[in-house]
């Protein structure tokens, strides 16, 4: 287990509504795409919360970026958006994790399956893959409430502009749909039998993350799209929504 650390918060950027970016200078080893980190904040009477955030970043960023979803009931997500400020230290450990990750040399095609704040160990895999330029193909579902609470919606807007291998499909749940090719509804079997049918590609891959909800509704789907168990990886961010 690696040990706990000092990071500081070089910035914190306003990503959606109820996301933000957190960008840390630490001094952790380099990491592979889908893994996280641990953060431990401690208050002045020695009381310590703990949580995992994945890292979006590509490995070998300068910052690692993290992105937290403010939870209002929560312990630790409301201080990054309400009390933490650049220049801050909290504690960090890892990278962490050994199997919901991805490397080049892994290939694909891939099949990215985001819910919410869950785009952030697959927005890693996708930024690792555009480093690479190479031909494997990418489809990444992300579904969020609305299109203005997709995080990184300009940067993967902009990606699959240039990358002829890359799709991104945005499933909004509580709004209108912006694109002839987006889902106005959750991802279900369905859904996922006819964008699959549409890419034309068989994953290779399958990487599913989001809340505990997100991914048992779509890992449920996933047999009937024809998608064999062994491909299948998932990470669990936990609540029930
Ligand atoms: C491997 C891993 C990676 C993670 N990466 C990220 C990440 O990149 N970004 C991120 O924002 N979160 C991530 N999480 C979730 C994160 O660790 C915390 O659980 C989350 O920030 C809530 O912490 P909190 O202290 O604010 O809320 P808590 O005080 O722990 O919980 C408050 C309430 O919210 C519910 N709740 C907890 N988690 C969720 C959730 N995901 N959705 C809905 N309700 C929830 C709880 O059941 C409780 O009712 C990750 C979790 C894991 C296990």
């Amino acid at each position: 287990m690696s040990l706990w650390q000092e990071a500081v918060i070089d910035r914190i950027e306003a990503e959606t509504p109820r996301i933000a970016s957190v960008f840390l200078k630490a001094d952790i080893a380099r990491h592979i795409a889908g893994q996280h980190l641990d953060v431990r904040l401690t208050a002045p009477d020695g009381y310590e919360a703990q949580r995992a955030y994945s890292i979006a970043s590509a490995p070998g960023e300068a910052l690692v970026e993290l992105i937290i979803e403010r939870l209002d009931d929560g312990e630790v997500s409301p201080y990054f958006h309400e009390v933490a400020q650049a220049g801050d230290t909290i504690e960090a450990r890892g990278p962490l994790g050994g199997h919901f990750i991805w490397r080049a040399e892994d290939g694909g095609p891939l099949l990215l399956l985001a819910g919410g704040s869950g785009i952030a160990p697959l927005m890693a895999m996708v930024r690792d893959w555009a480093r690479g330029g190479g031909p494997t193909p990418l489809l990444l579902v992300y579904s969020a409430r609305t299109w203005e609470e997709l995080a990184f919606r300009d940067e993967l807007l902009q990606l699959e502009a240039g990358h002829p291998a890359f799709r991104f499909i945005a499933a909004v749940t509580r709004g209108p749909k912006q694109r002839a090719g987006d889902s106005g509804r959750r991802i279900d079997a369905a859904s996922l039998r006819q964008m699959l049918a549409d890419w034309r590609h068989l994953p290779r891959h399958v990487y599913v993350c989001g809340s505990n909800r997100f991914v048992e509704g779509v890992t449920r789907g996933l047999p009937d799209a024809s998608l064999p168990a062994g491909i299948i990886r998932t990470e669990r961010y936990g609540g029930a929504d």
